[in-house]
């Protein structure tokens, strides 16, 4: 007897939200289709921490162990003043064991590549851009409109990203993302001769990250409390120096090994204002569309792979999809909404301008760490410990650490 045909779920955005999304769906028996407006997926070059909880998402999904392969283990090192003095070491394992897995770091590009070849063939569309046309209802299907006419989806997916126009058309009168007071900056540059430690440095006003990734290329941020939508007039390279090349080493000569063309600059914005639900009519959100958060726990992308499993799970192609994206903005909205307040609390913390307050504050964070730098990681093991919904993590079921 033939086979009814697969309800069909439309993916708008074609980032780590909408790739994860769709990779979820489709194994769970929904046709997909990814509507990405770009003409190819580039991602920004810089690298991306994946923390065990997005790990454990991408086990679900069978693709777990091929990003941990493709990555450097993250851990070793730890927190540094602006002089170079350590306040905390912290090891790999030690992060391991707190967190339940390890922290990993690849490069953007690497999991890109490995989510869309986990796509099924013919999902993604590329220079496709799309608008949500009509939500839908229970009785009516959703409409998404492309340059190449409507498409009717059972189920879309608004993974377009921090300026969504899809949240824009379900909540038209939620507030928009606000700056959250500091700029970002990224780079990917060659190995360095000499070797160094891992390190997140919190200056005066501002951060530097130095890490590396599995092929020994480093990937550095800094960020800084800045006016927003500033940019040099001599340049991101003449910016950087000037902010950070009296800072510890290594941070002088990577700035020095910088092209200027590969730094990367953004104003930070994030939804200071949480939505309360993450969908509406036949629509569910994932991802920064639905919860974009400062990068200062390094989770946005987490938090979209986490949207993505989760989704998947409750929106099973069987059951009643009301009830099912009900149970999605159930499950994702409490924990997503602590999370980008966590965020900017961190945020707050690690851009103070005050003197004597950031002398505080690191003999603060010093004194926790010769407690026991564990102390320091455990602020983190709420939002790394988390375990998705299906096997081989669903409740009850053991599973080794990685
Ligand atoms: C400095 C910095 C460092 C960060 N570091 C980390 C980190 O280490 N770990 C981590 O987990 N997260 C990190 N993040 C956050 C992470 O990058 C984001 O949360 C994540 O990329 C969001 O993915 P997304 O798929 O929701 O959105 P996006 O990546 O923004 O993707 C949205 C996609 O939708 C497409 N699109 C938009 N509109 C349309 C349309 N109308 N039609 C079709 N396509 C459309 C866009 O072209 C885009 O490809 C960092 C962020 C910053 C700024």
């Amino acid at each position: 007897m033939a086979q009814p045909p697969k309800p069909h779920a439309v993916v708008i955005g074609g980032g780590i939200g909408g790739l994860t999304s769709a990779i979820a769906l489709h194994l769970s028996g929904w046709r997909v289709t990814v509507l990405e407006r770009a003409a190819t997926l580039e991602p920004v070059g810089s690298g991306i921490g994946l923390a065990p909880n997005s790990q454990r998402a991408l086990d679900v999904l069978g693709l777990g162990d091929r990003v941990r392969s493709r990555a450097a283990l993250e851990g070793d090192g730890g927190m540094r003043a602006q002089n170079g003095r350590w306040l905390v070491r912290l090891s790999a394992s030690a992060a391991a064991s707190e967190f339940g897995g390890s922290l990993v770091l690849l490069h953007r590009a690497n999991l890109v590549d490995l989510l869309v070849s986990a796509l099924p063939a013919d999902a993604l569309r590329t220079g496709a851009r799309a608008e949500l046309a009509d939500p839908g209802a229970a009785d009516r299907r959703a409409v998404v409109r492309t340059e190449g006419g409507d498409i009717e989806a059972d189920l879309v997916i608004g993974a377009d990203g921090i300026n969504s126009a899809v949240r824009s058309a379900l909540f038209p009168a939620h507030p928009q993302p606000t700056y959250a007071g500091f700029t970002a900056w990224r780079i990917v540059v060659p190995a360095p001769d000499r070797p160094f430690e891992p390190h997140e440095t919190w200056g005066r006003g501002g951060v530097w990250g130095t890490h590396p990734l599995k092929d020994g290329r480093i990937y550095a941020y800094a960020t800084a409390t800045v006016p927003a939508g500033g940019h040099s007039p001599d340049g991101e390279k003449a910016e950087l120096a000037r902010r950070f090349a009296d800072w510890h080493d290594p941070i002088p000569a990577i700035i020095a090994a910088a092209r200027p063309e590969d730094i990367l600059r953004n104003d930070v914005r994030h939804m200071s204002t949480p939505l309360t639900h993450y969908h509406r009519g036949r629509v569910a959100l994932v991802g920064d569309a639905a919860h974009a958060m400062a990068p200062t726990l390094a989770q946005g992308g987490n938090q979209a792979i986490e949207d993505a499993v989760v989704l998947a799970h409750h929106v099973d192609p069987a059951n009643d999809l009301a009830a099912g994206l009900a149970g999605y903005s159930a499950a994702r909205v409490p924990r997503t909404t602590a999370i980008v307040r966590q965020a900017a609390r961190a945020a707050r913390m690690n851009h103070l301008t005050n003197g004597p307050l950031i002398a505080v504050r690191n003999e603060l964070i010093a004194a926790a760490a010769r407690l026991g730098p564990n102390l320091i990681l455990r602020s983190f093991a709420s939002i790394a410990d988390w375990r998705p919904p299906q096997q081989p993590y669903a409740a009850g079921t053991q599973v080794a650490q990685r």
